[in-house]
């Protein structure tokens, strides 16, 4: 990175940036430089101790996280902070300004609006998320993605009525990369557009071979990621999906998760609503750990919700973790949504969810997800022990 030209800042200088122009920042003594659109610089030649940079990040974050008004309207930024300190983390301005980029990455992917000093661990990190992101670009043509499927069970019957379509990487130096490793590297360096597509044109056409071979009228459930969502592609490539594998659309069901939705209501409303005109089904994921607006569930055309694993942890011993599901599952359901249930592990916890009436459920229970061949060959297996 070529090392930026660095202004003198007066005590008190400001931003030039429109948007963060009432920040004002109270520097003793320091440099700061843009050095991109939304990226700044700040050298502070005398700092005593490690402290002093946190000290100065802490106000940073907290003058940038104060609304400011537009327009009329009420803005508000988030802003993510990566510190380097000399000598430790590099001797010349290249490498310290190299590891404060390191730490601000790291500090965005904690969930923004915070600080991280940069450190050893984090290059290292870095340093594989930068490998991953290469070898990603790859991995789809040399045959290691591919989708697991875990059987969506009918909770009074026991019957598998579709399956959830989860990505994996199996990397020929690093072994089984989790999703929730690669799917962030694949939305960041867009490459989530491609892997998408993918997993939307296998799931829907198994889904179709499985339909034709007898196993039963499946849905098969996808994840969209957040990215894909935003992206203006979506609905064709739903479209193609359907078309190329000949699938009905309402064997299909749309995963998307709470913030997902949140994020832009008034958009989401719209691409939502695009879906469901097509015939399909919308999921919310991970219910009950982002926004759970009740408003939202009302506004949005959904039909299902998928109560996150970190509430079924606990029941029945944990009495709020009870609670809450018992309650989630009767709001939903006097809402016209079906309720399924992520992570079920126990007996236990299936005995609950059956006498609070949650209407499906997925989990180590019944079974992990499984590559193709043993998903058709336990659905073989159940149809022929119920003689169907
Ligand atoms: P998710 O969609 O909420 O998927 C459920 C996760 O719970 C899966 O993790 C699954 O393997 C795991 N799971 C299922 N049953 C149990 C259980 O009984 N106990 C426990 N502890 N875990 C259970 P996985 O496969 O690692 O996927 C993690 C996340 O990655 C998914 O969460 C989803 O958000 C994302 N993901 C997976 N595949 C895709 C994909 O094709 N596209 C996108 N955009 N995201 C995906
Ligand atoms: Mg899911
Ligand atoms: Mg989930």
């Amino acid at each position: 990175m070529p090392t930026p030209e660095l202004q003198k800042v007066t005590p008190g200088f400001r931003f030039a940036s429109s948007i963060i122009s009432r920040t004002v920042l109270t520097l003793t003594d320091g440099w700061a430089t843009s050095i991109s659109g939304d990226e700044f610089t700040i050298f502070i030649p005398l700092i005593e101790k490690t402290d002093n940079a946190r000290q100065v990040a802490t106000r940073i974050l907290s003058s940038l996280a104060k609304p400011c008004t537009i327009a009329n309207q009420e803005i508000f930024l988030t802003s993510s902070i990566g510190i380097a300190v000399f000598p430790d983390d590099g001797e010349d301005l290249d490498t310290l300004i190299k590891h404060a980029d390191i730490a601000m990455s790291h500090a965005k992917q904690q969930g923004k609006n915070t600080y991280q000093f940069y450190s050893a661990e984090i290059n290292a990190r870095s340093e594989r998320r930068l490998s991953l992101e290469t070898q990603l670009h790859k991995a789809v043509a040399r045959g290691e993605i591919s989708l697991h499927y875990q059987p969506k069970v009918n909770i009074s019957n026991g019957a598998i009525i579709g399956a959830e379509a989860l990505m994996r990487w199996n990397h020929s130096e690093f072994g089984m990369i989790p999703p929730l490793e690669f799917i962030p590297i694949a939305e960041d360096s867009g490459l989530i557009t491609e892997l998408g597509a993918w997993a939307l044109h296998t799931a829907s056409t198994r889904c179709k071979q499985w339909q034709a071979g007898g196993l039963g009228a499946l849905c098969i459930s996808v994840n969209v990621s957040s990215q894909q969502f935003r992206q203006d592609g979506l609905i064709r490539i739903i479209r193609d999906s359907l078309t190329q594998a000949k699938l009905d659309p309402r064997y299909l069901v749309i995963e998307l998760t709470e913030s997902m939705i949140m994020a832009n209501p008034t958009e989401s409303v719209a691409a939502l609503r695009e879906i469901k005109e097509m015939g399909l089904k919308l999921s919310v994921d991970d219910f009950g750990t982002g926004y759970s607006s009740l408003s939202y569930l009302k506004r949005f055309p959904l039909d299902e919700l998928k109560v996150d694993c970190s509430f079924i942890k606990d029941i029945p011993d944990d009495a709020d973790d009870a609670a809450i599901t018992a309650t989630i599952i009767t709001l939903a359901h006097s809402l016209g949504l079906s309720v399924v249930a992520e992570g079920v592990e126990t007996e236990a916890q299936l005995q609950f969810l059956k006498n609070v009436y949650c209407d499906e459920f997925q989990g180590y229970y019944f079974s992990k997800p499984l590559p193709e061949a043993e998903f058709v060959a336990l659905l073989q297996d159940k149809n022929k022990k119920s003689g169907g």
